[in-house]
């Protein structure tokens, strides 16, 4: 079972909840798959049961098609927000800094997109959020300079940076408060760069999330 830890893999005392996400939240990933800039955020939500630890093999699902990674930089709830106005309370309200995977079965997406129809069926499967670790906030508190990447099999694949958010952090949890009430345990992850792909088995990925977190996992 899936428990929110710390980047010492201490087990932080807060209920499992939702993962609310953000899709086009980078223009160079927008691009790389042809889409159109979002005048509101695009937002979606993971369940809870989509969580897994990082550090376990990834499990994906079977024949369904390119399994493809989205490597987001995660933020983790304490306190709830509900419509919040002011910046300063989403930065109370964040309990620390991980990087989750927001694991994408891409053809399964397409074909929904093409028909109109929600994306439970490619984001929010089992085990289709590998999560890390939380840094706590006063450790990297600084949402806008946040350097991030993925490696698979010693190649780089995504690179990211916090800055080059359309929406930064702040902004789009409070964005996300006057739609979705966040609760204590609830998970925001913030977006992908380019770089998504498909995962093959016995791949290793090695993600890093500046210098507070490196993980090395690999592909079941
Ligand atoms: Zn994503």
């Amino acid at each position: 079972m899936y428990q929110h830890c710390d980047n010492k893999h201490t087990h932080i005392k807060l209920p499992v909840g939702k993962v609310v996400c953000v899709g086009r939240n980078y223009l160079d990933h927008i691009q790389e798959l042809d889409n159109s800039v979002p005048e509101q955020a695009l937002l979606f939500i993971k369940p809870a049961t989509s969580l897994c630890s990082m550090e376990q093999p990834l499990q994906l699902p079977k024949g369904q098609g390119e399994c493809h990674n989205e490597i987001e930089i995660a933020v983790l709830i304490q306190h709830e927000l509900c419509r919040v106005e002011r910046p300063q309370q989403v930065k109370e309200a964040i309990w620390g800094v991980g990087i989750g995977l927001d694991l994408t079965l891409r053809e399964v997406q397409t074909k929904l997109k093409q028909q109109g129809l929600p994306w439970e069926r490619a984001k929010g499967f089992d085990n289709a959020c590998p999560m890390s670790g939380f840094v706590p906030f006063d450790q990297a508190d600084n949402l806008q300079d946040l350097f991030f990447s993925l490696t698979i099999d010693n190649t780089m694949r995504q690179s990211g940076h916090s800055k080059l958010m359309m929406r930064d952090v702040v902004s789009l949890v409070m964005e996300i408060s006057q739609t979705f009430t966040l609760l204590p345990g609830d998970i925001v992850m913030t977006g992908t760069p380019k770089g998504v792909g498909p995962l093959h088995s016995g791949e290793v990925l090695e993600i890093c999330l500046a210098d507070h977190l490196t993980i090395t996992t690999r592909v079941a």
